[in-house]
């Protein structure tokens, strides 16, 4: 049952991404989009379009009905989630698998499981992933709360159970402090999930975020290919990623690399999948598995030369990884910078209508964006409107590239991030690659105060 018509059940750059790997493999693709969406480029380009609902997403990019609806009537044999909306969502996954339609992500179990904390960071230690210490699933009554947070030595960090976004989160300095502030993160908890179960974890106080992009073929066989440093981060979101990560050696990715990828053998992982984890004085911690296509995975493509959503759809398929883990070959660097329409300083959304628009070009100079001249950004969305992926063969060569990519770069017409990358690719300590998941706000705050 070859897969021939995939509906992208997204929007933005991510959806084009999606068709351009469809139509190279020959498959049709079937846009769905919002009203507020008609003129996106994705949907110009689809075989077929079809507007399920108004520009909130609730009631369109979120409405399972609507789209298990316009995949039956385009006859669409598959569908891919993209990042974000419904990706991570089981229930939708079990839905359009239930239609005899191809989910092209993991197994609906898998999404369950590596989406609730608790049980994820369970699985991953059964399954070998080094944790962070802390306790064994949520803590009730603060006189064991004391006992487990002297155990890992202060300062801890409160967690929610049901946490996301960084919500129900506190960092608890010592004893005295730990029934006032795992009551304020109970009550965030509460407020934003009806959920106030904790967990405690050893704080990290200047982590790394390294990650690794593993895909198994859901009957056992699994890779890794490579690691991705998203240290360069404003709230919880990454502004800038690269593969590989400045501090890790040939010895440590295919240590940590073997230990993801034998992980993902062992549940019968299948489809594409991040593993991330802080990493601090050379010891990996594991924090969470999205079970999804990332959007940074083009630094891995450019990399290893593996086409990642191809992959994706070979699997969900039925057929086999495309490389063997042998066979991948870590070739030289690549760095993406996301471009979001917002004031480079004040972060402040700028949605509106693009009235002059031309991409970087030249070797080795990818732009993932479904951007052009007369589009207009609609307010309704994320913020991201394109992403600029650059490779070189050494860091210094890319970062060279990348600077020389971003000053041909003109989008008019709305304020873009844009001048925040070419402020951030002069400093030294991004230069040298000396930075952590702290960096960035720092460097921020002190901007804001100079
Ligand atoms: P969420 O699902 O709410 O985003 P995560 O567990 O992914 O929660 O954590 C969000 C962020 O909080 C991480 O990316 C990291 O920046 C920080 N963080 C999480 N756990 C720790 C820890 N043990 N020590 C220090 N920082 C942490």
């Amino acid at each position: 049952m070859a897969i021939s018509r995939i509906l992208i059940a997204n929007r933005g750059e991510i959806a084009l991404r999606i068709h351009r790997a469809a139509h190279e493999m020959g498959i049709e693709t079937v846009a769905v989009h919002s009203t507020a969406d008609a003129d996106a480029m994705h949907v110009r380009l689809a075989d077929h379009a079809v507007c399920i609902g108004p520009p909130a997403a609730s009631e369109s990019y979120l409405d399972t009905a609507s789209i298990i609806s316009a995949a039956e009537i385009s006859g669409a044999d598959a569908i891919h989630p993209g990042y974000g909306f419904l990706s991570e969502n089981a229930q939708f996954a079990d839905i359009v698998e239930a239609h005899d339609i191809a989910w092209i992500g993991p197994k609906p179990e898998h999404i369950r499981t590596m989406g609730d904390k608790v049980e994820a960071k369970k699985t991953a230690g059964a399954l070998g992933l080094p944790l962070v210490p802390g306790s064994d699933g949520a803590v009730e009554d603060f006189t064991e709360m004391k006992k487990i947070a002297a155990e890992i030595g202060y300062p801890v960090l409160a967690k929610a159970a049901a946490g996301g976004g960084g919500r129900g989160m506190k960092v608890v300095p010592s004893e005295d402090k730990l029934e006032e502030y795992v009551n304020q993160a109970k009550s965030e908890a509460k407020a934003a999930f009806g959920d106030d179960r904790m967990y405690l974890e050893k704080y990290l106080g200047n982590p790394r975020h390294i990650e690794f992009q593993v895909f198994g073929d859901g009957k056992g066989n699994a890779i890794h290919l490579g690691e991705r440093d998203c240290s360069l981060q404003r709230r919880h979101q990454k502004v800038l990623e690269e593969a590989p990560s400045p501090v890790i050696t040939p010895e440590e990715r295919d240590r940590m690399g073997k230990i993801c990828a034998d992980a993902m053998a062992d549940m019968g992982y299948r489809g594409a999948g991040t593993i991330e984890f802080l990493w601090e004085d050379g010891e990996f911690y594991f924090i969470e598995m999205n079970t999804r296509l990332q959007v940074e995975h083009p630094v891995t493509e450019m990399i290893t030369g593996v086409d990642l959503v191809r992959e994706q759809i070979r699997i969900a398929d039925g057929k086999a990884l495309s490389v063997k883990q042998d066979e991948l070959v870590f070739s030289g660097h690549a760095i993406e910078c996301r471009i979001n329409a917002e004031d480079p300083w004040t972060f402040a959304p700028s949605p509106g209508k693009v009235t002059a628009y031309h991409a970087a070009g030249g070797m080795h100079v990818r732009v993932d964006s479904g951007l052009y001249a007369g589009y207009s950004i609609p307010p309704y969305y994320d913020s991201m409107i394109g992403k600029l992926i650059v490779y070189g063969r050494t860091r210094e060569g890319c970062i060279m590239r990348l600077r020389r990519a971003l000053a041909e770069m003109v989008i008019e017409g709305v304020k873009t991030s844009i001048p925040l990358h070419e402020e951030l690719l002069q400093q030294p300590d991004v230069l040298s690659g000396d930075y952590s998941i702290k960096w960035l706000e720092e460097y921020l705050a002190e901007r804001e105060a100079d």
